[in-house]
């Protein structure tokens, strides 16, 4: 048997707060959590700013980007020399919207961002609301064209590492081939990614983290590196499951990652 690393070298580094409009708990209670779990830090990553047509009910607004900063610099001298709080955001990639996204992430000194796909079209795949889409759908050709986009997130140089790479499988629709997963993985690796290990699958119907073991030991043989998150929606979920997390992409060979300044730290 191997042992496994404690969890007092590790961060949580996919959380959100309430400016997104669908968490809850304040940001120092996010950090007090991951206190109390002995991880070593943590790094929000708040839905970041779109443009106002783009899923604006899941988000904060471009006019809050200013207070979401303030509150996490607020965090970080709160627990300083305690905890390390990071100031990160999962960004979106939607065709068309990259000057919008690259402005936003100009306009901050952001330690990390995650690139996540969250729509096909003008479907939100991942919302519980239209998951009856999934019956007209054929899933190889669905997966075929999640996959070109998140290859195109990869492409386009604005994000440290992909979000929870296998999405579409949240209520259990799994992929039903694997071509279009390996070509993704194929150009994350090209493009020096890394990906988000991403528990909240665990809190899903498809009850499987972010990527699936198959994917990780596939990301781990490319030598793409995993960022460890939670995507906590409430402070009760940060660190969710992270022993289970570490297990899974040590047997896959793995290695774990944070990024501080987007630049990447082992
Ligand atoms: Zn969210
Ligand atoms: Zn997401």
């Amino acid at each position: 048997m191997t042992s496994l690393p404690s969890l007092s070298k590790h961060w949580d580094s996919h959380l959100h707060t309430p400016l997104c409009g669908h968490a809850q708990g304040t940001p120092r209670e996010y950090a007090q959590a991951a206190l109390d779990a002995g991880l070593a830090g943590l790094c929000f990553t708040d839905h970041m700013p779109m443009p106002a047509w783009y899923d604006a009910p899941w988000r904060m607004r471009l006019d809050q980007l200013a207070e979401y900063v303030d509150t996490v610099r607020e965090v970080q001298a709160e627990f300083a020399g305690r905890l390390e709080v990071r100031l990160g955001l999962e960004a979106d990639f939607h065709p068309g919207t990259e000057r919008f996204v690259s402005q936003v992430l100009n306009a901050h000194a952001w330690d990390y961002v995650i690139g996540s796909v969250h729509y096909l079209g003008a479907w939100g795949f991942d919302n519980p609301e239209y998951v009856a889409e999934y019956g007209d759908r054929d899933l190889g050709q669905l997966y075929r064209d999640y996959y070109a986009l998140v290859a195109g997130a990869a492409r386009t140089g604005l994000f440290d590492s992909i979000g929870h790479l296998d999405l579409p499988k949240k209520f259990g629709h799994r992929d039903p081939e694997q071509g279009a997963a390996l070509h993704a993985l194929d150009v994350v690796a090209e493009a020096g990614l890394a990906l988000d290990f991403n528990t909240a699958g665990w809190r899903k119907p498809v009850a499987e983290a972010y990527p699936s073991p198959g994917l990780t030991r596939a990301a781990a043989e490319r030598g793409i590196p995993f960022v460890l998150g939670s995507d906590a929606h409430t402070p009760g979920e940060v660190g969710f499951r992270f022993t289970d997390a570490l297990r899974q992409i040590q047997d896959a060979g793995g290695r774990v990652v944070t990024y501080a300044g987007r630049v990447r730290h082992a």
